[in-house]
């Protein structure tokens, strides 16, 4: 059985006013046991957030982290290194933001990925295709090159301490969602690809859905065979929103 995991992205987003208020009613919300969750707020806010949940059963992620560990001349980069020490215990990678806004490459999201689960951090592996990209009907290839990328530099046994978080950029921000059977076509393959290396990870392995999941959408999603829980970007800035995803979960 997987455990499953919802995953509340903050982006770039926040005061230290509004974040202690949303921490504050995130401790507030009844959330379920059986579900793991985690916020992701900006690294900036990190130690706040931990602070603030402290004996809370909500875990801290930062959103990215640099290629490099430890520390070194990488002005306005954080490591995973630092962040395990402000008190994180996941990080985002790849997120699609990361790599248009910013171009990251395939390489540059493996290296992360890698240094996350170097120092100790449980990274979430982003995928996912572009509007373009599905219209063309390549998403499963898409997210198949992604997903190799990172197979080949970090090694099938890595994802046995990793997430996947499968996230049509379409749908991101946009109020698009996937509908459940498209989303779960993606993870199926997403899981086959996994158990053509081992089949043993790929069991166990927890596959995020991301893309404007509300709390109206969340259990028919999260009900998919291959569906595992959600990255939540703009529901997950409103506590009451987050909490009755995470109890759909
Ligand atoms: C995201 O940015 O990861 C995301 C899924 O955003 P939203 O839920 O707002 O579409």
């Amino acid at each position: 059985m997987r455990r499953p995991l919802v995953a509340g992205n903050w982006k770039m987003n926040g005061t230290r006013a509004s974040v202690a208020e949303l921490t504050e009613s995130l401790r507030m919300q009844d959330m379920p046991t059986s579900v793991e969750v985690v916020v992701f707020p900006c690294a900036l806010h990190v130690m706040q957030v931990v602070d603030g949940l402290n004996g809370a059963a909500i875990d801290v992620g930062a959103q990215d982290c640099a290629a490099d560990v430890g520390f070194g001349a990488f002005t306005g980069e954080e490591s995973a290194t630092q962040l395990l020490d402000s008190g994180c215990e996941w990080v985002l990678v790849g997120h699609s933001e990361r790599r248009l806004i910013f171009g990251e490459s395939d390489d540059v999201v493996s290296k992360k990925f890698v240094s996350a689960l170097e120092c100790g951090l449980t990274p979430v592996l982003c995928v996912g295709e572009t509007l373009e990209q599905r219209q063309a009907g390549k998403t499963v290839e898409v997210v198949a090159r992604q997903l190799a990328h990172v197979l080949a530099q970090a090694g099938v046994q890595a994802f046995g301490r990793a997430v996947v978080a499968y996230e049509p950029v379409w749908a991101i921000g946009s109020g698009l969602t996937a509908s459940p059977q498209q989303a779960q076509e993606v993870h199926a393959a997403i899981r086959a690809q996994l158990a053509s290396e081992d089949q043993r990870i790929a069991d166990g392995i927890r596959l995020l859905y991301g893309g404007s999941v509300k709390a109206e959408n969340a259990a028919e999603l999260f009900g998919m065979a291959d569906i595992d829980g959600g990255l939540i970007g703009g529901a997950s800035l409103k506590a009451n929103d987050f909490g009755a995803i995470c109890r759909a979960a």
